[in-house]
């Protein structure tokens, strides 16, 4: 059993990777739906009023986290707001999918309350499921995460593709659908769980006598300051890692050759690039941290946040330099589809380095009382990062007329090799505050 997964494990995997189906599917679609036609079925919005949505989308629907983590550890438990959280977002995407702005603008507002309730609270459960201190965390959230891309791999291939052949509102639809799917599955089997995710009041039943609350101690309150800095540094990861589904959505569907083998794939289709990789990268990924580990020369999370900057960063001197015979304020080009696949294979492995260990570090850092509020913190990060990445992406078109594509590309190439070099700095000092964690 000890070095054995447990079952719940993958419950858990499954509810979450069709409540990602949905949200790639989702954000696959929205840019691109804003900014089509009107005759075609679009909106027709500008690339920069698009952009600006998308940012303050993403940037809410993670900021909710907070309230959603909040809510869980106080009252709800983390179960019943996985359950709420699911109802909510499948009520979003069946809103979404009816042809009708006013509940466009709805839909969107229940996706944000439904993912700030499921995202943080099925996060924390994954740690949950077992004890303090087990080696089989990292490679927990390892294939927790392994999931969360396998539905960020289909969703937007399904929506996209539906979407393109049959109207906006099918690949709406098709994302209400996987929710749904999600849904029943934690519905019927979270007994899987056991007492893992029950409310407060739930488990002071079960226990008759509640443990008497105790302060936190000096040892605790460090770990909680590496918890907020290593989510300070994730703030500029996101920033840049997000143009994937804005402006290098946009690249995709107006600056890209979009065959691959003889074959038109379309601009939606792109966003799975990132998910294959993942799904290609974790096992050897996860293999080199136990080599690492044995060699007695894996490093902790300080570094290894570090050396995703650094990747990232490489990600983008790539287009840098491979965008720079774009002419000043072209509005079309024809870039090879293989540049955008390179550019998510290095990105990919930054983001290995953060974001599935950010995870499993926030739970080894967190006193167990305040799983769903750091986890809140962690995500509400992603949500300023986000917002970010919308406001530049809107400024795309602004950037390369009055100086270039490649100067677009390379805001983003100082912002993370700068937060690289500083987390290489301060490495050594946050990891002696983590007091013993890796
Ligand atoms: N790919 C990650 C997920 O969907 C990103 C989460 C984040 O922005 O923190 O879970």
């Amino acid at each position: 059993m000890k070095n054995k997964h447990p079952n719940s494990l993958y419950l858990l995997f499954a509810t979450e990777m069709w409540e990602r189906f949905s949200f790639y599917g989702m954000r696959a679609l929205l840019v691109l739906y804003l900014v089509d036609k009107v005759e075609t079925g679009g909106q027709g919005w500008s690339r920069a009023d698009a952009s600006s949505l998308y940012g303050t989308y993403l940037s809410t629907i993670y900021l909710s986290s907070i309230l959603g983590g909040y809510l869980a550890d106080k009252f709800l438990g983390y179960r019943k707001a996985v359950l709420w959280g699911g109802f909510i977002i499948v009520l979003g995407h069946i809103s979404l999918a009816l042809n009708d702005m006013t509940f466009f603008y709805a839909g969107i507002g229940l996706l944000i309350a439904g993912t700030g309730l499921l995202k943080p609270n099925i996060s924390s459960m994954v740690g949950q499921l077992y004890p303090d201190g087990s080696s089989l965390k990292d490679s927990a959230y390892t294939i927790f995460y392994m999931g969360i891309n396998l539905g960020g791999f289909f969703g937007p291939i399904v929506c996209g593709e539906l979407a393109r052949n049959y109207g906006w509102h099918y690949g709406f639809g098709i994302a209400a659908f996987g929710m749904i799917l999600g849904l029943i599955i934690f519905y019927f089997k979270q007994d899987m769980l056991g007492d893992i995710g029950l409310s407060p009041k739930q488990i002071q039943q079960k226990i008759v006598i509640a443990p008497p609350k105790q302060k936190l101690t000096k040892i605790e309150i460090d770990r909680l300051i590496v918890i907020g800095i290593l989510s300070f540094f994730s703030i500029v990861f996101w920033m840049s890692f997000e143009q994937a589904g804005a402006s290098i959505n946009i690249f995709a569907k107006d600056y890209t050759d979009k065959h691959i083998f003889g074959t038109e794939i379309s601009a939606a289709s792109f966003q799975s690039v990132n998910s294959m990789w993942i799904l290609i990268l974790s096992l050897p990924m996860s293999w080199l941290w136990v080599k690492l580990d044995q060699a007695k020369k894996n490093p902790s999370s300080p570094y290894k946040f570090a050396f995703g900057l650094l990747f990232l960063g490489l990600a983008f001197v790539l287009m840098a330099v491979a965008t720079s015979d774009i002419q000043q304020g072209a509005m079309t080009a024809s870039k090879s589809a293989w540049l955008l696949i390179a550019f998510y294979g290095i990105q990919t492995v930054g983001e290995m380095c953060i974001s599935p260990v950010g995870l499993a570090t926030v739970n080894k850092l967190s006193p167990p009382a305040l799983f769903g509020s750091m986890y809140g913190v962690w995500f509400g990060a992603s949500a300023v990062g986000n917002y970010f990445a919308g406001f530049l992406s809107s400024r795309i078109d602004e950037l390369q007329t009055a100086h270039s594509m490649s100067y677009f590309f390379g805001i983003f190439v100082v912002a993370t090799f700068v937060m690289s070099a500083l987390a290489f700095v301060f490495g050594k000092k946050l990891t002696a505050m983590m007091h013993g964690v890796k």
